[in-house]
Formats: structure tokens, C-alpha cells, sequence
């Protein structure tokens, strides 16, 4: 099985700009990220693979297919726009029965899809109110929608938190890793925002330039650091209070404990005090750096 997008020597060159230059990543099935500052040449990657753009050199392909000679791997994308191209006039539902249609769904089922994939993205309420009256999250949750109407296999998504407040984008971002896991369709998500990445990415492409920076799972470029993390079921006080009498301090990080800067001999002693609590251990990990630490950069 080929992945589900491939660059190969991929640039693309728009007179004497230079969007891309030579870039080689895959994308597999899971959420991957996108990230990079403005001007990176995300879009235009994500245009390369939609087939609307051609490559000035080197490939881009879709399942093994070149979206920009055969209109087929078009089918399996769903596509989440960067700029406003909702019609403002019509209500969400219309507007969702159309891209159905317009997919190749008969009446009868564009009608049940539309009034589905609406209440999977929480627009079931408001959906026969016409869309120039919704908020930005909402809007956003109409495109995320449209994206998803025809079953696509993988989802591009251009910058879907853009414009939005700090819980409207927590929101946005439950949606799609939600959406990922429910339908079980792969994501690839484009953003200058690292916290998104850090929320919902399994894997990243950083692109900076025009250039492949970094790539890889999301894990490797957040680091372990000293810090332990404890999260016990139950006799969290207990355990903590028998810590202390051995020599280990503690802080409580909401549901976890949290043994900074601990040796292997505090490892150890963790390890007992919690056998001899009978406390259920659900996890004993060390802390990973944040991405925003490792890739030092404007978090805005
Ligand atoms: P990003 O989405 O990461 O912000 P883009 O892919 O939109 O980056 O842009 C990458 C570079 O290509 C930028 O320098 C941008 O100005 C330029 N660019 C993008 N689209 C066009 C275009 N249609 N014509 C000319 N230059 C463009
Ligand atoms: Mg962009």
C-alpha cells in the first residue's frame, strides 16, 4: 500500500517566489500535522495534492496517483479551505445536501448524510438558519462538514483554528481528533500553531521556507525530561505521604503526582511505596518537554 500522500522532490515555484523547494514527506493514516510559520508553503502543498496546482518539479501523489493528471484520488480527499467560501445566503443544511449531491449522493441519502455529519460537528439545532448569521466556530464547523460529506479517506484541513478564541479552538480541535477516531478518516492539519499540533498530531512535518525542517512522530521531538509522572486510582494522599517519609517530595499536578527531578533511587522507591500502598498504578512515565520548548518560536 502506497501512504496516503507522498512529496518527492516536490517544488513549486510561482515566477520567482519559491513556495517549495525539493521537499520529500508521507503522510500516513492518523493525524498528522503541518506546521510552520506564515509563508512556509503549506497551502500550497495541500493545493499540490488537491490537484489544483501543479508541481513546477518533482511529485506529489495521492495513494500512488498524481492528483494533477487524474481527477480519481480527488474522490478520497476532503478538503477544509483556508479562506471563507460558504454562501452566506444559504442555510447549512441546503448547503450540505449540496456538496452530498454534488458528490454523487442520490436526494434520499444526501439528505440523511447532510443531517448526520451536522450533528456530528454540533450544528444540529441551528442548521436551517442561513450561514451568514453564524460565528466564526461555527462557520468553521460548516467547512470542517462539507469536508467530510462524501466519506473521504484522509481530510486537508487549512489552518482550521484560524480566527478563533482560545475555547473555540480547543473545540475545533476535539472535533477533528474526534472526527478522526469516530470515522476513522486520517487528518493532515495545517497550522502556525504549535499547540495544536501538541493536542491532537500524532506525527509532524515541520516546513519552514519552503523546506522540510523536521518530520516524525510527535514523541521524538518531546523529549523526556526529569520529571516523573505518577498517576495511582486511588490512595493518592497516602501515597504521597509515604514519598515524603522516604525522601521523595511530591506535588500534586491535578490528577497526578509529579516527583521533580528524580534519580533512579527515587524510581525505585516509587515503585515500592505504591506495591506496599495497594494503590493501582496507572502510569510511572517520565515528563516530555512541551514542542514549544524544543522549537523555540512565537506560540501566536
Ligand atoms: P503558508 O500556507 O505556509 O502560509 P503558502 O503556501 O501560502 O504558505 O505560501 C508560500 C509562499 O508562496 C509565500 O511566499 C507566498 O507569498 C507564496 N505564494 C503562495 N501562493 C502564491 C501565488 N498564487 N502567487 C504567488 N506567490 C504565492
Ligand atoms: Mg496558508
Amino acid at each position: 500500500m502506497p501512504p496516503l500522500l507522498e512529496a518527492r522532490d516536490l517544488s513549486k515555484h510561482y515566477g520567482q517566489t519559491i513556495a517549495l523547494e525539493s521537499v520529500s514527506f508521507e503522510v500516513h493514516e492518523g493525524v498528522t500535522g503541518l506546521l510552520g510559520p506564515n509563508g512556509a508553503g503549506k497551502s500550497t502543498a495541500i493545493k499540490l495534492f488537491l490537484g489544483l496546482i501543479r508541481p513546477t518539479s518533482g511529485s506529489a501523489e495521492v495513494m500512488g496517483e498524481r492528483p494533477y493528471e487524474s481527477v480519481e484520488s480527488r474522490a478520497r480527499l476532503g478538503y477544509m479551505p483556508e479562506t471563507e467560501t460558504l454562501s452566506s445566503n444559504m442555510n447549512a443544511s441546503e448547503f450540505l445536501m449540496h456538496m452530498a449531491q454534488v458528490s454523487g449522493l442520490p436526494p434520499s441519502h444526501a439528505r440523511t448524510r447532510a443531517a448526520d455529519i451536522l450533528r456530528h460537528v454540533g450544528l444540529d439545532e441551528e442548521r436551517y438558519r442561513p450561514i451568514g448569521q453564524y460565528s466564526t466556530g461555527m462557520k468553521q464547523r460548516v467547512k470542517l462538514a462539507q469536508a467530510l460529506v462524501h466519506d473521504p479517506v484522509l481530510v486537508l484541513l487549512d489552518e482550521p483554528t484560524a480566527g478563533l478564541d482560545p475555547g473555540g479552538r480547543e473545540e475545533m480541535l476535539d472535533l477533528i481528533r474526534r472526527t478522526a477516531h469516530t470515522f476513522g478518516i486520517s487528518m493532515l492539519l495545517s497550522t502556525h500553531l504549535m499547540g495544536d499540533i501538541e493536542r491532537i498530531a500524532d506525527r509532524v512535518i515541520l516546513l519552514e521556507g519552503g523546506h522540510v525542517a523536521e518530520q516524525g512522530e510527535l514523541s521524538q521531538f518531546t523529549k523526556e525530561t526529569t520529571d516523573l509522572l505518577i498517576e495511582v486510582d486511588d490512595h493518592r494522599e497516602e501515597v504521597a505521604a509515604a514519598l515524603a517519609k522516604r525522601g521523595v517530595t511530591v506535588v500534586a499536578d491535578g490528577s497526578l503526582l509529579v516527583a521533580q527531578d528524580a534519580s533512579d533511587a527515587d524510581y525505585d522507591v516509587i515503585r515500592d511505596v505504591i506495591a506496599e500502598s495497594g494503590a493501582r498504578l496507572r502510569r510511572l512515565s517520565p515528563r516530555r518537554h512541551r514542542l514549544s520548548e524544543i522549537f523555540l518560536g512565537p506560540e501566536s
